[in-house]
């Protein structure tokens, strides 16, 4: 049987290394500094931050690096290692809607800081990146938050040095995503891109946008992430479908967000029960009940977390799975078969990470057992046909720098 495929995390200096002679190779003479900011994988907490709900994301070790130089003019020209030849633009004509390609993610996040106050000239940028494209694990705000702090530090903004000024950022990376490169997007990962600690899960609650770090270091056990490779060619219209649902179902209920309405109930239970007897059709129901009780799971998971109970961690996480399995209809085969085989081959607990359609799944499993769930999963892919996964593995690393 072929072996799993594994992803390893480049260290700093690799990446440096990589960004600085790609930078070399397309302009001239050498950057002004190298930075860099990492994808995450959403523990538990899934579609729940566009609901004012609550997220339990790690920083994973596996970054995306940038070369950086600033201009005299408002020029941007941009090259990644992952991408297509040189991306040019000039700042003062990026707009929403002017602007196509992965560029624009960068150009965004000058934008969004000019659009924030700030005086950003033209740039010139090289990108390279460990973090696997479009497997759920935020490459996006990876990219996105790579490129703000090394602004933030470029131009003195001082904006990296604390909490408040990384979640302006944070808030600066979501315009950018948004409104730039038209992708919807919930704030979670650019949260865990720029606001982690390392050793730390990010308690994020999106109501009010504040956080809290709880100790991530499961005991006995190691976290394995999947990612499927499988194609997820739906994404865009059916994550705007379900955002919608949600404020749609919120202003039938009558609140901001359905976390006012779980906020409001004595108990998850009776919020359900509440609302699915208000709410007359049958998917706003299901979609609704999955919000609700995922918030609350999460809720549950960062206390187990902080119990350093694992187990029960493991639980909710399958529980997770199940929501959006059956009530949220985000998964794919893919993901359901990553996560029923590495319930079988000895996880605690498993479950899509990410928008779903594709993307990852995560495992907690029992420490020195990454190798056997990975290589149950590979066969179990190969016997239905599905592409060839790719696995990682990290510990909970440390935000943008
Ligand atoms: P995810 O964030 O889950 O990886 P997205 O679809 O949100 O998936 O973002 C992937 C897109 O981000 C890519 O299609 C590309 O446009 C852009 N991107 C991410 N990382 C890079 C990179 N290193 N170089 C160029 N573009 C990138
Ligand atoms: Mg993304």
């Amino acid at each position: 049987a072929t072996p799993p495929s594994w992803l390893p995390a480049w260290t700093l200096e690799q990446g440096r290394e990589l960004v600085t002679t790609l930078f070399g190779a397309t302009f001239d003479g050498a950057p002004a500094g190298t930075f860099s900011a990492p994808g995450r994988v959403n523990l538990i907490g899934e579609h729940t931050d566009y609901n004012g709900g609550l997220a339990l994301p790690i920083a994973l070790e596996h970054r995306t690096h940038v070369a950086l130089r600033l201009r005299e003019d408002s020029r941007v020209r941009l090259v990644s290692a992952q991408g297509d030849g040189v991306w040019e633009a000039d700042l003062e004509a990026v707009a929403p809607g002017a602007v196509t390609g992965w560029g624009a993610y960068l150009a965004g996040v000058a934008w969004a800081l000019r659009q924030a106050g700030h005086d950003v000239p033209g740039f010139e940028a090289a990108v390279d990146s460990c973090v696997p494209f479009g497997a759920g694990l935020s490459s996006s705000a990876a990219l996105e938050a790579s490129l703000a702090i090394g602004l933030d530090a470029l131009l003195d903004l001082g904006l990296g040095a604390d909490d408040a000024g990384r979640s302006a950022l944070a808030a600066v990376c979501v315009r950018a995503e948004n409104e730039i490169a038209g992708a919807a997007t919930g704030g979670m990962d650019q949260a865990a891109s720029l606001r982690a600690r390392d050793g730390y899960a990010l308690a994020l609650d999106c109501l009010d946008g504040s956080v809290s770090h709880e100790p991530f270091v499961p005991a006995g056990c190691e976290l394995l992430v999947i990612d499927t490779r499988a194609p997820h060619s739906l994404n865009d219209g059916q994550y705007a479908s379900r955002r919608a649902t949600c404020d749609a179902a919120a202003a039938a209920l009558g609140v901001p967000t359905l976390r006012h309405w779980l906020d409001a109930a004595p108990d998850a239970a009776s919020a359900v029960a509440d609302a699915q007897a208000r709410l007359d059709d049958d998917v706003a129901r299901r979609r609704v009940r999955h919000v609700l009780t995922e918030i609350d799971r999460t809720r549950l998971a960062h206390e187990a977390m902080r119990a350093g109970d694992w187990s029960a961690f493991g639980t909710l996480m399958d529980a997770s799975h199940e929501s959006l399995r059956v009530d949220y209809e985000v998964t794919v085969p893919e993901l359901d078969v990553a996560v029923g085989v590495a319930r079988e081959a000895g996880a605690l607990g498993a479950r899509m990470t990410g928008g779903g359609f594709g993307g990852s799944a995560i495992a907690l499993v029992p420490g020195g057992t990454s190798d056997a769930v990975a290589a149950a999963v590979v066969a179990a892919y190969a016997e239905r046909g599905f592409a060839a996964p790719a696995f990682l593995t990290s510990r909970a690393a440390g935000p943008a720098a």
